[in-house]
């Protein structure tokens, strides 16, 4: 017991110092704490109360994650978050063991908290090794970028494998996306050992843009090798999906009937016989799925609906995801991470009738962004190509993706490229320095520029907040 207390007094000096000398410290204490004390996160299933949650996939993971721990807190629960978005394992022992200190600092004891963890999708096993988890929710796989992961069916293999550590874990999978019926049928388990969630329909109100342009894996049956087709396709590879062997969608636990609006979304949610309506902030059908994922974990571990409704209504988007800041101008800025070809198209077609904005488009090929930025070519920003405003780029890749924008069909004239700027929130500053009066500024930023960009936030904030 000393030992593990003395482990988290350990990360709580690591962060101190960390922050002390305004470096990063979202990572770094765990790796500390595992020095220290090898069996830290193993001990951890002394000290950590339920329900544990695990949510991986390849989008989508900050957001369900963030909204569920919204939803689980509004419940009454005490919950563990790693919501800086630090998903591989020091992250993950940074964030239990800071929240062990100061649970300990605060209230004398360390016990009383669950979990929801973002875990990273190759890593997930290294921690389901050592941990464990009542549910997994596997939000979607998409392609991601090849150099760093190769195909997704390696993702799959590594969230299998991870699953099969923890014998007793409930998996929750997004019946819509028939990438994922792969991980049910080699796990070949009981049905009861699956929620599924899907959405059932989809209607568009507002300026909205009603089709998706996302690129489409076409995928092919596992039963029978044919290709999936589809009574109806949202975007990507999610929707009804089924295969003329008689393979199919499996029939949804949890189902929502979604109205994307340009400001919102509305869920009628089915569970259980019974039908609630929940209105979110967060746009577009990218994040419909999201919440859907984070309202099943919220129902199955038993929480009111009215808490849920709650928190949906208070929650405010987190780091990059739709991350919305007052500007002193009357306009506002919102960051949107960008990071694969489905994620970036779906938050342009949230843009693709955007008025009385600018957008800064920031592409960095740091290893965390990807090295290779040809994923660029596959994402829709021919959605910009009717944009009327300025666009900013800049990055490590600032000519790449102007390029990729003028190849899109984007007016030239309105290009202004930052050449050399070191930091994304230097030229971000300098965009905000051009806004006329009530206009809005939008940031499309890749993983490493949105972490540069959150730390100097603050600072730009208080010379340009409302
Ligand atoms: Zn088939």
């Amino acid at each position: 017991m000393s030992k593990f207390k003395n482990a988290l007094k350990i990360s709580n000096i690591t962060s101190k110092t960390l922050n002390f000398l305004n470096f990063e410290a979202t990572s770094f204490p765990g790796k500390i704490v595992q020095k220290y004390y090898p069996s830290f996160l193993k001990d951890c299933n002394n000290y950590i109360d339920h329900p544990r949650f695990a949510i991986t996939g390849t989008n989508g993971k900050t957001t369900t994650s963030t909204v569920l721990t919204e939803i689980l807190t509004k419940g009454g629960m005490q919950i563990i978050n790693n919501k800086l978005g630090a998903n591989m394992p020091n992250g993950i022992v940074t964030a239990i063991s800071k929240s062990l200190y100061s649970r300990w600092q605060k209230t004398g004891g360390i016990e009383g908290a669950g979990v929801v963890l973002e875990c990273d999708e190759a890593y997930f096993s290294r921690i389901s090794n050592k941990f464990v988890f009542d549910y997994i929710i596997v939000t979607n796989l998409f392609r991601d970028q090849l150099d760093r992961y190769g195909e997704m069916d390696i993702a799959r293999e590594k969230i299998i494998k991870g699953i099969e550590l923890n014998p007793d874990i409930k998996i929750v999978l997004n019946a819509d996306d028939p990438a994922l019926c792969e991980i049910a049928q080699k796990l070949n388990y009981n049905r009861d050992k699956f929620i599924y969630f899907g959405i059932t329909s989809v209607d568009y109100t507002g300026n909205y843009e009603r089709n998706s342009k996302s690129p489409s894996e076409s995928l092919h049956c596992p039963a029978c090798n044919e290709q999936i087709l589809y009574s109806k396709r949202y975007y990507a590879q999610l929707g009804d999906w089924f295969c003329r062997c008689g393979f199919k969608r499996q029939t949804p636990d949890v189902t929502a009937r979604v109205i994307v609006q340009t400001d919102k979304n509305i869920l009628d949610v089915r569970y259980k016989d019974k039908s609630y309506i929940f209105q979110t902030n967060l746009t577009g059908l990218y994040n419909a799925y999201n919440v859907l994922g984070a309202i099943t974990g919220a129902l199955i571990s038993g929480v009111e609906p009215n808490s849920i409704e709650s928190a949906l209504n208070e929650y405010s988007p987190v780091f990059g995801r739709h991350q919305k800041v007052k500007l002193n101008n009357g306009g506002s800025l919102t960051i949107h991470l960008i990071k694969n070809p489905v994620g970036a198209s779906e938050v342009l077609r949230g843009l693709k009738n955007l008025k009385n904005a600018r957008m800064v488009v920031s592409v960095n090929d740091n290893y965390a962004d990807g090295r290779d930025v040809s994923w660029l070519w596959d994402a829709d920003f021919e959605a910009l190509k009717d944009f009327q405003n300025v666009i900013y780029t800049t990055g490590t890749r600032s000519y790449d993706i102007a390029l990729r924008l003028k190849h899109a069909g984007f007016n030239p004239s309105l290009l202004e490229v930052f050449d050399n700027t070191p930091k994304v929130s230097l030229s971000l500053e300098n965009a905000i320095l051009e806004l006329n009066e009530n206009e809005n500024l939008v940031l499309l930023v890749t993983y490493t520029g949105l972490l540069e960009v959150n730390k100097n936030l603050p600072k730009l904030i208080k010379k340009y907040g409302a």
